[in-house]
């Protein structure tokens, strides 16, 4: 390991690595694409990205599996998703495959970077896209930059995972045939003041719910909501305002494959969470956060699994994804890419 950086007490913070891909779109075409050294960019005043938030961007990690390989976990999925983003907010698709090809490129340039296996940290590899060219009436750019960039992060629970308390928010995250089932940057910006507003109460999080009833759960600003029943069933809420987790999709496949468990996507009301024993936030930085409390206006919503530490549950579905990603446990076919 290269670098002087003391891998068990990273945060979340960006720390400057040596390479990062760049791939310019201009008259109707990408480009080959490069790796460089150059974190900087540079763009005109009225860049679409600056003016009309046409940007959305992806999240994923590399790990260092114990027998010492660098592995990726489902970045086809990343690309994907990032293909939906771009269509939807009418920018040009990066190729998938060239995707995926980046990505390899990003960690193998990188490698002094990637924490070693069992500090807990990882690399964190930061895709997106954005209209850069000059655009002032309100059109979608004609020019775009893909990169990938990545940054190393520490655990993200330092000492365990403790159960959170969060508030129902009176803010909404995403309207019904709104931008919510694609990672735009502009679902982010309208959050900051419900986050901030969260802490200040003392919340770690919102938890949103469907702006047009308010009656049912969707997800918190940047993690998908996953239950489990008294008799051991994991419930995810169903809505086409949600944005599509990769690890809550795992986990669903986790949860029947590997732990036998009845797997539900359906609706979830507000009103039946006093009947779940365990309740987790689910996404890329943290892969599940357990939640303790819930607090809906004033009435606090407490799951049987407690404030001390995560539920039986939520700690096999826990340990048996970070052990397929960390190359302890055998991972279904096509999961792990090796850098
Ligand atoms: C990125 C994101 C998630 C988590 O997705 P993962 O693919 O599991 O990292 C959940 N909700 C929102 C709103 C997100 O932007």
């Amino acid at each position: 390991m290269a670098q002087n950086i003391d891998w068990s007490n990273l945060g979340f913070g960006y720390i400057k690595t040596d390479k990062r891909y760049v791939s310019t779109y201009k008259d109707g075409a990408w480009d080959a694409g490069t790796l460089t050294g150059d974190d900087m960019i540079s763009m005109s005043e009225c860049a679409c990205v600056l003016q009309y938030a046409q940007t959305c961007f992806e999240g994923l990690k590399a790990y260092r599996t114990e027998d010492g390989r660098i592995v990726c976990f489902r970045p086809d999925l990343n690309a994907s998703r990032l293909a939906d983003s771009a269509s939807y907010l009418e920018m040009p698709v990066f190729p998938q495959d060239r995707f995926v090809e980046a990505v390899r490129q990003v960690v193998a340039a990188n490698a002094d970077f990637v924490p070693p296996y069992g500090s807990g940290a990882t690399l964190y590899l930061r895709p997106f896209m954005f209209g850069i060219n000059p655009v002032i009436g309100v059109k979608p750019a004609s020019e775009f930059q893909f990169r990938i960039f990545c940054t190393p992060v520490g655990p993200y629970f330092k000492g365990g995972a403790k159960p959170i308390t969060i508030r129902v928010s009176d803010f909404d995250r995403a309207a019904p045939h709104g931008t919510g089932h694609i990672k735009a940057g502009l679902n982010y910006a309208m959050s900051l003041h419900a986050i901030v507003d969260a802490h200040n109460q003392g919340y770690a999080e919102n938890m949103y719910l469907d702006p047009a009833t308010r009656t049912y759960v969707e997800e918190t600003g940047g993690a998908n909501f996953i239950f489990i029943t008294k008799d051991g069933t994991l419930v995810t809420p169903k809505s086409s305002s949600i944005l599509p987790s990769i690890t809550r999709r795992s986990l669903m496949v986790v949860a029947e494959k590997y732990l036998g468990m009845k797997v539900e996507e359906r609706p979830v009301k507000l009103s039946e969470l006093k009947d779940f024993a365990e309740c987790g936030l689910c996404g890329t930085a943290a892969v599940i956060s357990p939640v303790g409390k819930v607090v809906d206006h004033g009435t606090d919503i407490c799951f049987p699994s407690g404030m001390e530490k995560m539920g039986p549950w939520t700690q096999k579905l826990y340990d048996t994804l970070t052990g397929i990603q960390m190359g302890r446990i055998e991972a279904p076919e096509g999961w792990i890419v090796e850098i």
